[in-house]
C-alpha cells in the first residue's frame, strides 16, 4: 500500500486518535494538526490534538480554526486508538506525548524530514514534499475525506509559512497545484497572509529591528547572522514564538549562503536556527551539532552561553572551509 493509502487505511476504524506536532512548533506544525483534528473530528471520531512542552503555541496561528480544540499533556487520555505525529522528524521532538505514543493501539507518522527517524508503525514519509500539509491533503485525497474550508485554511498556512511564501526550493509544481486546491476547497487566502504576515505585533517588530541592526557579514564564511537575547525579550515585549520568521530578513543580504540566527533560552542555552541561501546543506551542519532538520533550514539547541554558541559555529563553518 502507497503511504497516504496506508495512513487512511490505518485511521479508518479508529475511535479515539490522540495527534501531535514537533516542539517548538510551526505553521506547518499547527497546521497540519489542526487540519487532521478537523477532518478526523468530521467523521465522528474523538480526536484529541496536543503540543509537546514547553506547551507554546504561536500567536500568529491563534486565529487557525480549531486552534481551541488544543489540549495541554496533562489532560490527553492514558490511551488511544491511534497517535498521529505531524512534522515531527523523531520521538524527542515530541517530549513527553511519546509516553502517550507508546501505549497507542497504533502509531502514524507524518512528515517530509529527511532525517526522519521513521518511529512508528506506519510511517509516511517523504522528503520530496513541500510541507507536512501536503502529505495531509494527499490522505485526504486518498480516503476520499470531505475537505471543508476550515481544514483548506490550516493546510493552506501551513503550504505557505513552509515554502516561505511560495519562495524556497521546496515549492514545486505541486505546491502550486495544492494551493489552487485548497483555495478552491474554501481556504482563506487573504486572512491567511494578513494573519501571519501583517499582524505581527509592536513589540516583535521592534525586536527585529534590534536583531537586524546587529547582523553580521563574515564574508570568508559566507555567513551572516544575529542573535536575540533574553534581555531583547524584555526589553521590547517579544517572544520568541512569534519569531519564527525573523530569520529570513537575514536571508535578504547578497552573498549569504549560511545564514543563522541564535536565540538564547531562559535557561541561559541558545536554539540556534540555520537556512541555506542557494548551496550549502545546512542539515548536516545541525546534525554535527546535535539537531536535524532539512538541507535549506535546519536547527539545534547548543548547551553552550550565546558566545560560546556563535564561536562553535563558526567552528564549524571554518572547518568546512579548510
Ligand atoms: P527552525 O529554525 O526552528 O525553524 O527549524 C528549522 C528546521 O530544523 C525545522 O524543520 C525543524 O524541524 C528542524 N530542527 C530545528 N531544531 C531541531 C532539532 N533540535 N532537532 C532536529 N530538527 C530540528
Ligand atoms: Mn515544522
Ligand atoms: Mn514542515
Amino acid at each position: 500500500m502507497k503511504g497516504a493509502e496506508s495512513v487512511a487505511a490505518a485511521v479508518q476504524r479508529a475511535k479515539t486518535v490522540v495527534a501531535t506536532s514537533h516542539v517548538n512548533p510551526d505553521g506547518d506544525g499547527v497546521g497540519s494538526l489542526l487540519a487532521v483534528t478537523i477532518l478526523l473530528s468530521g467523521l465522528g471520531k474523538k480526536v484529541y490534538p496536543s503540543l509537546p512542552e514547553p506547551w507554546k503555541y504561536p500567536p500568529q496561528y491563534e486565529f487557525l480554526p480549531g486552534r481551541e480544540s488544543l489540549l495541554a499533556p496533562e489532560s490527553l487520555p492514558g490511551n488511544c486508538d491511534v497517535f498521529i505525529a505531524l512534522d515531527c522528524s523523531n520521538l524527542s521532538r515530541m517530549e513527553p506525548l511519546e509516553q502517550v505514543f507508546e501505549r497507542a493501539g497504533l502509531t502514524v507518522n507524518i512528515d517530509h524530514h529527511e532525517d526522519n527517524t521513521r518511529f512508528a508503525d506506519v510511517n509516511y514519509v517523504d522528503p520530496a514534499a513541500s510541507s507536512t500539509a501536503e502529505l495531509v491533503y494527499r490522505v485526504c485525497e486518498a480516503a476520499s475525506w470531505a475537505l471543508d474550508g476550515r481544514a483548506a485554511t490550516c493546510l493552506y498556512a501551513g503550504l505557505v509559512t513552509d515554502t516561505g511564501r511560495f519562495q524556497h526550493r521546496n515549492t514545486t509544481p505541486s505546491a502550486f497545484v495544492l494551493a489552487a486546491k485548497l483555495a478552491e476547497a474554501g481556504a482563506d487566502v487573504h486572512g491567511v497572509a494578513r494573519e501571519i504576515y501583517e499582524s505581527q505585533s509592536l513589540q516583535y517588530v521592534r525586536l527585529l529591528g534590534t536583531a537586524l541592526k546587529r547582523a553580521q557579514r563574515l564574508e570568508n564564511l559566507r555567513l551572516v547572522y544575529s542573535y536575540i537575547t533574553q534581555s531583547d525579550l524584555e526589553e521590547t515585549g517579544a517572544t520568541l514564538a512569534e519569531a519564527e520568521d525573523l530569520i529570513d530578513y537575514l536571508r535578504r543580504v547578497k552573498g549569504a549562503e549560511v545564514v543563522a540566527l541564535f536565540k538564547e533560552l531562559p535557561d541561559g542555552t541558545v536554539r540556534v536556527s540555520l537556512r541555506s541561501g542557494d548551496e550549502v546543506e545546512v542539515a548536516s551542519i545541525a546534525r554535527v551539532l546535535g539537531g536535524g532538520g532539512h538541507a535549506m533550514a535546519a536547527g539545534y539547541t547548543s548547551e553552550k552561553d550565546l558566545e560560546g554558541s556563535i564561536g562553535e559555529l563558526l567552528e564549524r563553518l571554518r572547518d568546512r572551509h579548510a
